[in-house]
């Protein structure tokens, strides 16, 4: 897989996540992000690209009505 053109301080299109720093892991890249609601985490790259990953999973709790 390619990698993104993408840096620390950008935002990941379609989500709300901000790049922090490019993690590896075992040859898939993990993205260690900050959540627009305050939380840090890593999320791979992989299902960005796919939209499965567009928040730290607070977005899941809110559509769920949580
Ligand atoms: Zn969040």
């Amino acid at each position: 897989m390619r990698i993104p053109s993408i840096h620390p301080g950008d935002r990941l299109y379609d989500t709300r996540l901000t790049m922090i720093a490019r993690l590896y892991q075992s040859g898939s890249m993990k993205l260690r992000c900050r959540c627009d609601c305050g939380v840090i985490t890593s999320v791979f790259w992989c299902n960005v690209r796919r939209g499965k990953t567009k928040s730290c999973g607070c977005l899941r709790r809110e559509r769920n009505g949580a």
